[in-house]
């Protein structure tokens, strides 16, 4: 298998007490290139993960996700609760301990061959990030992409890894045989911030210039401004430069949505902020007092920003796949979604997406 020729600097036997009750879990590993994270290594029994109620409240209802945890870091990432599980908790550990599905794409190959299969559309990046920094090291997504290529099902990749220049020849080939929809989630355009808030990330600079890869790939890639962080990142100069600089790296549209905390993420976003940004904590208090979204008025409020910008630099010409939930290449069958904002998650008449 793929993952048989990788070579370990170390081995951990047991790190963690949950993880270690795992009958699947091969090993764990430390590395010096990848310093303070540990890998926990698994044998996964199924690959594609079904959306329960997928029809009413995601554009998808299949999923992958090779990677549990995420070293993107992010400090609003809403996944962070789902690392909960095993012992493992929603703060530094989501970060630093990553639980890789070395044989994914084997299992996968096995799922996607069943009569039962009716290829519906995958979507990759929906819970952790499929080209995270461990994607340079395990390189898990060619054999999901050849797989499911090969087997004739459409898939969807949203990531904030750079690392998706290293695939595009091969989900270009794979475009050729399935519809395939790409996007980069690109949310801060200011350095200083984006490192802070996403440590682990590559830069917007370096994301910007994969939106443009993409392009020269001959593919469609669509932007998630997401999440837009009330005070920080809402005002018309940054939004202004922010889709100014997606229209210039080729963006073919946009979507957006204000950030969400579900529980969990937001004690240790109020941590960050309260390090970082002390002076907006008690009015980021009054804004998610009543839960995890931003009030109505100020989605409202936001839609009624970016409406005109997204206008002006045309990025609102892309129109939804009704394949795979993202942008459609030509040809493609489209869909009746609204290109700048995502279809309702969550309660009614919210745009709070289920992704990051
Ligand atoms: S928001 Fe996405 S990229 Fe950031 S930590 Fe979460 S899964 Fe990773």
């Amino acid at each position: 298998m793929r993952w048989n020729g990788q070579t370990l600097d170390s081995e951990t036997p047991s790190t963690l007490p949950g993880l270690a009750r795992l009958n699947n879990l091969v090993r764990s590993v430390q590395t010096p290139e990848f310093a303070g994270i540990t890998f926990h290594e698994v044998l996964a029994k199924s690959a594609l993960n079904h959306v329960p109620g997928a029809s009413r409240t995601m554009p998808f209802a299949w999923t992958i996700n090779p990677y549990r945890g995420c070293s993107h870091a992010c400090v609003y990432c809403f996944a962070r609760p789902t690392h909960a599980y095993l012992e493992l908790d929603e703060g530094k550990d989501f970060d630093q301990q990553i639980v890789v599905k070395v044989n994914v794409a084997e299992v996968l190959g096995r799922e996607v061959a069943r009569r039962s299969w009716e290829h519906p559309s995958v979507a990759l990046g929906t819970n952790t990030d499929p080209y995270q920094r461990a994607e340079g090291r395990y390189a898990l997504m060619p054999g999901i992409v050849e797989t499911l290529a090969g087997s004739g099902t459409p898939f969807s990749v949203l990531t904030k890894g750079s690392l998706l220049r290293r695939d595009l020849p091969l989900i270009a080939r794979a475009a050729e045989v399935v519809p395939v929809s790409l996007a980069m989630s690109i949310a801060v355009y200011d350095d200083e911030l984006q490192q802070s808030i996403e440590p682990g990330t590559p830069s917007t600079k370096a994301r910007l210039a994969t939106v443009t890869a993409v392009r020269e790939a001959g593919l469609e890639c669509q932007v998630f401004l997401m999440p837009i962080l009330p005070l920080l990142t809402d005002s018309v100069e940054h939004l202004d430069r922010a889709l100014g600089q997606a229209a210039a790296a080729g963006a073919s549209s946009v979507v957006y949505s204000a950030l969400h905390l579900k529980p969990g993420v937001k004690q240790w976003f109020m941590a960050w902020l309260s390090r970082e940004h002390p002076e907006l904590v008690s009015a980021y208090a009054r804004i998610y007092a009543k839960g995890t979204y931003a009030p109505k008025e100020y989605r409202e409020w936001l839609g009624e920003r970016m409406r005109p910008l997204v206008r002006k630099h045309r990025l609102d010409r892309a129109a939804p796949s009704r394949v795979t939930g993202g942008v459609a290449p030509p040809g493609q069958p489209l869909g009746r979604l609204e290109v700048t904002r995502l279809p309702s998650f969550g309660p009614a008449g919210d745009t709070q997406p289920m992704l990051f």
